[in-house]
């Protein structure tokens, strides 16, 4: 069997332009911009990269972007007190801290300070506990963009054995929480699992978020599965790879997502996404979920 292979920036692209419809239709009916502040601390390459790639993303679909830089000297309260002032300005839809921040910055402090409705990264405290509940104002921008590539390339998820491998905050819990959501039976898995290939080889779909080069290899995985490889590893000779052994893996795999390619592109989408919800949200009577329910 060879694998379909997934084109995730294809993928982006119908997502992105579809976004650019939103954001005409808040302009031209709400006479509204949806606006994105992105923090940047310190001078770190990748962190920086990363924001260049928010900032055009932001510019390809038409929304407004604020980048305030600040130098790694800067002190928590000062940090705290952009925040506020970003959350108090209408015009600013989303908020993103670029993680991550010198190590006298506490970051929980920081996530928390940040409007849940402006929380367009999704790692506010009340949106990591709203995945258990599925009642997030917003999901997290790389587990809800594998979400979405599900979706896209129609791959059922209710009553299919989902594995995840990598536990972290930002992506192995979040996505496990948000597959068991939608009605999957999902084990996660880290780096003390014992017997890793056991678990791997009964997943009809295999989210990879480890950071570790070749990790999965086509003996521990199941034939027929669908492979997200949400790894991204710069090796010593630069090349770009993820945590799967895609030439072995995509002749077993029935679907597979390339890094470069794959869900990379979809992570700066869904933060897109979710920053032209919070200004669709803003812009509407209704208020936000978070508001109604509270
Ligand atoms: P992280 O915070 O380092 O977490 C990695 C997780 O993988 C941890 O739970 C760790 O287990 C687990 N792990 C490490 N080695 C393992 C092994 N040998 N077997 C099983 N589990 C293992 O990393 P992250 O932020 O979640 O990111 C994971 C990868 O995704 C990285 O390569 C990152 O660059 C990439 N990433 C890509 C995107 C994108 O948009 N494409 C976005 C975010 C992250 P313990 O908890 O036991 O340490």
């Amino acid at each position: 069997m060879t694998a379909k292979i997934i084109d995730g920036k294809a993928i982006a692209r119908k997502l992105r332009a579809e976004y650019h419809g939103r954001v005409d239709v808040l302009r031209s009916r709400h006479n509204v911009t949806p606006a994105l502040a992105v923090i940047l601390v310190g001078d770190n390459p990748a962190s920086q990269s990363y924001v260049r790639n928010k900032i055009a993303g932001c510019k390809e679909v038409g929304i407004r972007s604020e980048l305030i830089e600040l130098p790694t000297t800067v002190g928590e309260t000062e940090l705290l007190d952009h925040i506020e002032r970003l959350n108090n300005d209408a015009s600013i839809h989303g908020i993103l801290v670029q993680l991550p921040l010198p190590a006298h910055i506490k970051v929980s402090s920081v996530l928390e300070r940040i409007s849940v409705e402006k929380d367009v990264d999704g790692f506010h405290l009340y949106n990591m506990g709203g995945l258990v509940t599925g009642n997030t104002v917003f999901s997290p921008c790389t587990p809800y963009g594998v979400q979405k590539i599900l979706e896209h390339e129609n791959i059922p998820v209710e009553g299919r054995n989902v594995v995840v491998v990598g536990a972290s905050n930002i992506v192995g819990k979040p996505t496990a929480l948000m597959l068991m959501q939608q009605d999957a039976t999902v084990v996660i898995c880290h780096k003390k699992t014992v017997d890793l290939g056991n678990f791997t080889l009964l997943a009809d779909i295999l989210v990879v978020a480890a950071g570790v080069p070749n990790l999965i290899v086509p003996q521990i995985v199941k034939t027929g599965a669908v492979v997200i490889d949400v790894g991204f590893n710069r090796l010593p000779d630069g090349r770009i790879v993820g945590d799967v052994d895609f030439d072995g893996v995509k002749e077993k795999a029935s679907y597979i997502t390339p890094v470069p390619g794959g869900v990379g592109q979809m992570t700066v989408t869904m933060l897109l996404h979710n920053t032209i919800l919070s200004a669709e949200r803003a812009a509407s009577a209704t208020t936000s979920p978070f508001r109604r329910r509270a």
